[in-house]
């Protein structure tokens, strides 16, 4: 997380995530007046990175072919939100999947072990899920790994993620350009992004195409891609001064802030 601290991780990200702006291809949700922690539609506008995330992540066919095809790209960095049986299920076909991954720099995130909305678990029960998803990841890669990022199933915003959130210190990550398509219909909306864009595609073989398809134009106009961390870290910064005050409010996180 750069120079940010977890502990400013969490104290910072509960602050300053105020700017929720709508999907393109979901309808807009309100940020609903219950939802207290850090959430996130987009990172910062004034850099030319995106960070592409793959949901689910049920075919080990087309994990390898991405992984084949990152490795051709290896400055793109981008996150996965498997469901914790496959974490389990791709790793005993292809041992050393998800550690590889992990080791060229790619970031893995929460999505429920089962997939299922969270939105209908009470918190209680999405506790000792996301622990059962998290002792798979720690099974799977071998060692302890820090997950920040909790993508819902079915894109739901929902109470019970709110707890989740706090109680294991998440962030809440929703995406601005989304819901897959045709490759072409996928690419054009990419060419059209902005800086700060999440985009959310899922490991299923038109998705995998149209990252075949939109890679190399990424590449030639200059487009980092940049796992979740580093979006958000990005945002984080934009919205902290140097003085370590949070333009905009004038919140300080551990000092008076003149504005
Ligand atoms: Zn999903």
């Amino acid at each position: 997380m750069g120079s940010f601290s977890r502990r400013d991780f969490l104290k910072i990200s509960s602050i300053t995530l105020l700017g929720i702006s709508a999907s393109k291809f979901i309808p807009a949700q309100e940020d609903e007046p219950y939802f207290t922690a850090p959430l996130i539609w987009n990172g910062s506008r004034k850099l030319k990175r995106m960070a592409f995330t793959y949901d689910d992540c049920y075919l080990l066919n087309k994990m390898q072919d991405l992984e084949v095809l990152l490795n051709e790209y290896p400055e793109f960095k981008v996150t996965f939100f498997p469901v914790g049986s496959k974490l389990l299920n791709l790793e005993e076909q292809d041992p050393g999947i998800w550690k590889r991954l992990v080791e060229k720099g790619h970031e893995i995130g929460y999505h429920t072990f089962d997939h299922v909305n969270l939105g209908v678990m009470s918190p209680a029960t999405a506790l000792m899920d996301y622990d059962k998803w998290h002792g798979a990841l720690t099974q799977v890669l071998g060692r302890e790994y820090n997950v920040h990022f909790v993508r819902p199933p079915y894109d739901i915003i929902s109470y019970t993620m709110d707890v989740l959130c706090q109680e294991r210190g998440l962030v809440a990550t929703l995406f601005s350009i989304g819901g897959g398509g045709e490759p072409d219909i996928v690419t054009r909306a990419i060419q059209r992004g902005k800086g700060g864009d999440i985009i959310q595609m899922h490991i299923r073989t038109q998705d995998y195409n149209s990252s075949v398809q939109v890679y190399p134009w990424l590449r030639e106009n200059n487009w980092e891609l940049v796992t979740m961390s580093t979006l958000y870290d990005d945002y984080l910064r934009e919205q902290a001064n140097s003085m370590g005050c949070d333009v905009g409010t004038g919140i300080s996180l551990t000092r008076t802030c003149v504005e």
